[in-house]
Order: C-alpha cells, then structure tokens, then sequence
C-alpha cells in the first residue's frame, strides 16, 4: 500500500512564494520549486493535431475546439523530423494526441512511419473514425510488430451523463467508434475523467455494462483525474493557491513518478515539457530533443496533480486502473 502523499498547506501563495505568518502579517519569501530532472527520454508525444479538435468538451484542460489553431497539425516531416532525433536518444514509445488526431487527413500516415520506430498510443474520441481510416488502421497494426494502442475518450456511459460534457451525439458516435475498433482487434482503452463526485465503482459498472452490450467483453478503463486548466476552469474552478508542489511535498518522493521525468511532447512550435502544459510559454523547452533534456520546476499547479495521481497521461499510471473488469 502507497504511504499518504504529503500535501501543501496554504503557505504557498499564486507566485510559488512561502508565505510565514508573523503574528498578523504575512511574510513572503520567493522560493524556487522544486525540479524534476530528466536523465532518460523514454517517451515521446506528439500534438499531432495542435489545438484543434472536432468536439468542444467543457472539460478540456487545453480548451481544444473546431477554431482553435494555437497549436496547429504536425506534418509527417516534423514527426519524421523528431523520429529520427528520438534514435540515439533511446525513446520507447510514442502517444499521439490534440486536439483529435484523427481530425489531421496525415494521422495514419504518421502513426505507419512512427510504428517503424516503436510502439505508439493514440489518444482519440472515436468520433471520427470512418471505415476507410479504421481499414488503414487494421492494416498498419496486421504489418508492424509494435504494439498500437488506441486510448478512446468517453466521459459517461450514456448519453445523459457523457454529452452534456462532450457534446451534443458525441456519446453515440464514440461508442461507435469502439465498436468499430473491436471488430477490427483492437482492445481499446476507455479513459474517462473523473467528472463525478463520491466512488468510483458505480461508473465502472455502468461503463462495463454498456461497453460488453456493444460487443467489448473485457473492457480496458483508465479513470483519468480532472485537470483544472483551460475550459474545465469554467466548467468546475480553478486550482487553489494550496494545489501546489513543495519542497517539503518532495521529500522522500519518487521524481520518476512524473511523466516529465522521462517524456516530452513535440508541437509545431517546438519541444514542450509534457502534454498538460502546452499553454505555458515557460513550459517550452526548445527547438529540438536534445534542447529540452533538462530538468524542470514543479511551478504549475496542475503538477499537483501529477503528484497526487502519478504519470497520469500515460498507458499504465496504475494496474488498478487498466483492468479488464470481472464478469
Ligand atoms: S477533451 Fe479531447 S475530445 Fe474533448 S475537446 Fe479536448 S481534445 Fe477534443
Ligand atoms: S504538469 Fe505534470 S508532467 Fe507536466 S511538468 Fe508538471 S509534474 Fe511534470
């Protein structure tokens, strides 16, 4: 069993500073976060499709939408670009994400060069996966001995509890798309954020219910933790100035516990320090891979999270949470 995580007090204010009561005042001392080194790039992400997504999720930590071109699609040249860079430095694997990746026409094109080079994970809604793009998709996966997960976004499992977060037939039409992948051999990993309030088993019940009446009979969950950034600041709150990594949090911690310990992400703008931070312009690391090896504060307060939940963006934060549920 995990030891309880230290957590911070409200002795942190919005700057990263301590803040010491001395009788009715309050004292601030600036002091750095603590970092995160990196010593190994095991991982490797892609914003393959920018911030551009077909849905608009009242959840989504990087306010994703049809209009939003912040970050824009990767072409197979960048992607082939930071492939060929991710050789002498040993990366592992490769996660695909956005946006909707499928929303770029270069997606499959992408993932078969990428699968040359290693395992790759998409992280998907299902919503536009027609048959052409699932038959190309069953090709790639049949030609390569690397493993193609695809990771499929569902945050309810009907439509009264999944569309009002992620729009209007989006449960329908990801539930679809499961289906569709299925019958095609993949073993699709339903992640889902946790959006509700209370335990965990109801919803994983509800979702094992529905998922083995569409034809998947031993259903992967990945229960996902809400990340308070972008839309879902709207949609719930925002972070606490509390909601902070400290030094003392620190102590006695595992730092590779944290995705930015080992993984990068890649957008049309350069090397970012992890998919959560993307908006972040102090979370860019530099043009190349070999640019952004260096470690990184825990300033955000979204790395909170990260501490209290491990490498949450990641296929396998915990066994407990990818499991094919009893019958
Ligand atoms: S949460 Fe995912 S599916 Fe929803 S808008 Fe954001 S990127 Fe798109
Ligand atoms: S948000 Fe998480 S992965 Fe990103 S820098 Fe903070 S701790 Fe690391």
């Amino acid at each position: 069993m995990n030891a309880p995580k230290k957590t911070s007090c409200c002795h942190t204010n919005n700057t990263g500073d301590t803040q010491a009561t001395d009788g009715d005042s309050v004292i601030c001392t600036p002091v750095a976060a603590p970092t995160v080194p990196i010593s190994r790039l095991d991982t490797l992400w892609f914003q393959v499709a920018g911030t551009i997504c077909n849905l608009r999720c009242h959840h989504c930590f990087i306010s994703c939408t049809p209009e939003n071109d912040t970050f824009k699609f990767l072409s197979l040249e960048t992607v082939r670009r930071y492939l060929e860079e991710s050789v002498p430095l040993g990366v592992k694997e490769f996660y695909f994400t956005g946006g909707e990746p499928f929303a770029n026409p270069g997606m499959c094109d992408i993932l078969a060069e990428t699968v040359q080079y290693g395992p790759a994970t998409i992280l998907t809604n299902a919503t536009l996966l027609r048959q052409k793009t699932l038959d190309r998709l069953k090709a790639i996966n049949d030609s390569t001995p690397h493993t193609i997960e695809i990771r499929v976004s569902i945050d309810g499992y009907s439509p009264e509890l999944n569309d009002p977060i992620r729009g209007e037939g989006s449960f329908e039409s990801a539930m679809t798309g499961v289906e569709n992948l299925v019958a095609r051999g993949f073993l699709p990993i339903i992640t889902i954020t946790r959006t509700w309030c209370g335990k965990d088993d109801e919803v994983l019940a509800g979702f094992v219910e529905i998922l083995r009446a569409r034809g998947y009979e031993q259903p992967r969950i990945k229960i996902l933790p809400l990340l308070h950034l972008g839309a879902e600041e709207n949609r719930s709150r925002s972070y606490t100035d509390c909601e902070r990594v400290t030094h003392e949090m620190m102590e006695d911690h595992d730092t590779s516990e944290f995705l930015c310990a080992s993984a990068r992400i890649v957008t049309d703008k350069g090397v970012w320090v992890c998919p959560i931070l993307i908006d972040s312009d102090n979370a860019r690391m530099g043009d190349t891979l070999a640019d952004a090896m260096t470690e990184y504060p825990l300033r955000h307060n979204a790395c909170f999270t990260c501490y209290m939940n491990g490498a949450i963006c990641s296929n396998s934060t915990t066994s407990a949470n990818i499991s094919p549920m009893p019958k």
